[in-house]
Parts: C-alpha cells; sequence; structure tokens
C-alpha cells in the first residue's frame, strides 16, 4: 500500500481501511491491467450485484487494491457471507473458471457479457459453472470463499471493458469511490428465467421491445420493433427446460399479410420471426409447451 497522508477524519479509520486491504487483497500482478478508459456506455450490460435480490453487503474500494478499481463486496452488519450464493451481474458465458496461476484471484470465474464485456469474480469456495457454460442474469456462479491471497471470505469483483477495469456500475449506481458504501440487491428481483438469451438477443440488435406476454411460468413472448428498417420481430423466451430441446413457437402476422411461424424443438427460445411492418397493425404470438398466447391486430404504429 502506498504511504498516503490522511486528512484527521480519514485517520480515525485507517486501521479499518488497512484491514479491509489486508482482508481483501489479492494479488493480480501477470494480469493486464489498464488505466481506465472512457467507455462506450451504450453497450454496457445492466449489470447488478452478484447476489440475490433484497441482499445487502458492503462494496468496499480502496487505494492500493489490485486492480484498482475493483470491489470487494464484504459483510455488511456483521451477516454471515462465507458460503453465499454468488449470482451473476448479467447474462453470459462462462469464459474462465479455476485458479489463474501466477494471481491471487484463488477459485475465480470469468463470465464474457459480449460487446466486451465481462466480469470476474474471484475467491470462490466453489463454482457451479465451468468454462463454456452459458448463464442467467441472476444465475449461479458459485459460492463466496477465501481462496486465494486472502485473510477472510469476501467476494472480488471486476467489471472489464475489452480487458480495462472500469468502474463498477451495479443497478444503474456506480460504486462510490473511494469508500464502504451499502448496496441492496436488485439481481432479478422480477424474477429470473434463468434464461441466457434475451429477446435482444435473439432478434439482433437495432430491436427495442413493444410488448411481452408471460406463458404461463413457462416462458415469455416478446413483440419488438426496428425503427431503422421497420421491422417487427417475435420471440418466445424459455423459463423452462433451459438448454434441453423443447416445443416453442412464435409467430407474426402483419394486418393484409402473411403469417410467419418459427415452430419446433428449442433448447432456449423460438424466433426470430421478422416481417417489414411500418404503419402496419401486427398480430403476434407464440407458446411454450401448452402455454400459449396469440394477440388481436395491435401495435399498428
Ligand atoms: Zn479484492
Amino acid at each position: 500500500m502506498p504511504k498516503v497522508k490522511l486528512p484527521g477524519i480519514l485517520k480515525k479509520k485507517r486501521w479499518l481501511l488497512g484491514l479491509s486491504a489486508a482482508v481483501a487483497l489479492i494479488a493480480a500482478a501477470t494480469i493486464p491491467v489498464f488505466a481506465q478508459a472512457d467507455v462506450n456506455t451504450t453497450s454496457k450490460p445492466a449489470f447488478q450485484m452478484p447476489f440475490h435480490c433484497g441482499q445487502t453487503w458492503q462494496a468496499a474500494t480502496f487505494t492500493g487494491h489490485s486492480p484498482q478499481l475493483a470491489v470487494d463486496w464484504q459483510s455488511y452488519g456483521g451477516h454471515q457471507i462465507d458460503g453465499t450464493p454468488v449470482a451473476a451481474a448479467a447474462a453470459g458465458k462462462v469464459i474462465h473458471a479455476g485458479t489463474m496461476s501466477g494471481t491471487g484471484y484463488g477459485n475465480l470465474v470469468i463470465v464474457d457479457h459480449g460487446g466486451g464485456w465481462t466480469t470476474f469474480y474471484a475467491h470462490l469456495k466453489n463454482m457451479s459453472v465451468h468454462v463454456g457454460s452459458k448463464v442467467g442474469q441472476g444465475g449461479a456462479i458459485g459460492h463466496v470463499g477465501s481462496t486465494g491471497h486472502v485473510s477472510g471470505p469476501h467476494l472480488h469483483f471486476e467489471e472489464r471493458y475489452n480487458n480495462h477495469v472500469e468502474k463498477v456500475v451495479v443497478g444503474g449506481k456506480q460504486v462510490p469511490y473511494y469508500g464502504h458504501t451499502p448496496f441492496k440487491s436488485k439481481n432479478t428481483c422480477g424474477g429470473s428465467s434463468g434464461n441466457p438469451y434475451t429477446a435482444s438477443d435473439a432478434c439482433g440488435s437495432g430491436y427495442k421491445t413493444v410488448d411481452s406476454q408471460a406463458l404461463g411460468k413457462a416462458g415469455r413472448v416478446y413483440l419488438m420493433y426496428n425503427s431503422g428498417n421497420g421491422y417487427n420481430c417475435v420471440a418466445t423466451i424459455k423459463n423452462t427446460s433451459i438448454g434441453k430441446s423443447s416445443a416453442a413457437s412464435a409467430f407474426l402476422e402483419p394486418k393484409n399479410g402473411k403469417r410467419s411461424t418459427n415452430s419446433g424443438s428449442f433448447k432456449y427460445y423460438a424466433g426470430p420471426v421478422k416481417k417489414s411492418a411500418k404503419k402496419t397493425c401486427v398480430k403476434w404470438g407464440g407458446s411454450v409447451g401448452s402455454s400459449n398466447y396469440t394477440s388481436g391486430f395491435e401495435h399498428c404504429g
């Protein structure tokens, strides 16, 4: 830790900072760490805290942390954290699960969220995923532990863009640098499908959701629209039997046009079904198993 002059008010907390740093210290010496860069925030995934909905944790940031902009999620109010489930900050694909030689990360999971973004979960007691695993937002990563260079259990967490470590933003709120700040998790408070694919993944960039309908608990069908080309897109995202082939469908029918249907046995979703429907009413819907939905002609804009 570099020697720094602390103002009086901070001095009292110095031992505390020192303690957190010691508890938290990880040595990522051989991992390339770059200075903070300006980030294309439009591509940043909507990261949530890496814990289940409703939990409060202390976000610790401090000088001397390696890397500097990482967050150590520590116990808030003395609750026992060893063995607490760690949840994916956003949907993605696991690209590392294990120790990393030359570092103090201990058991480390890295999730690739696409668009250059990755998240790091370190010092895990154990891991629930392996390289190649797909995780949904809130999906199981492993459990909080104290593997690697630590003196107590906590979760070391990083958000990286093109491997540059960035300031951590969760639930739309940036963690303060530097301090110890309580944060309450909103990770998949609306209920998680556990499906690593979203309707945006299925329909592709440029499409925004205009409507959606739950198919019981089995899934949800989405109607999206691309104002750039005047196309609608329908995709049905499964909430059950994720990763296993099962019956699902999606359809789209512009008024005075032909209905297109994508129906079959799918692991994650049905669709996308795309049709030009600028200023045209559409009928849309889909199914998962025996749960289905069919709209009337609507969204005529
Ligand atoms: Zn740390």
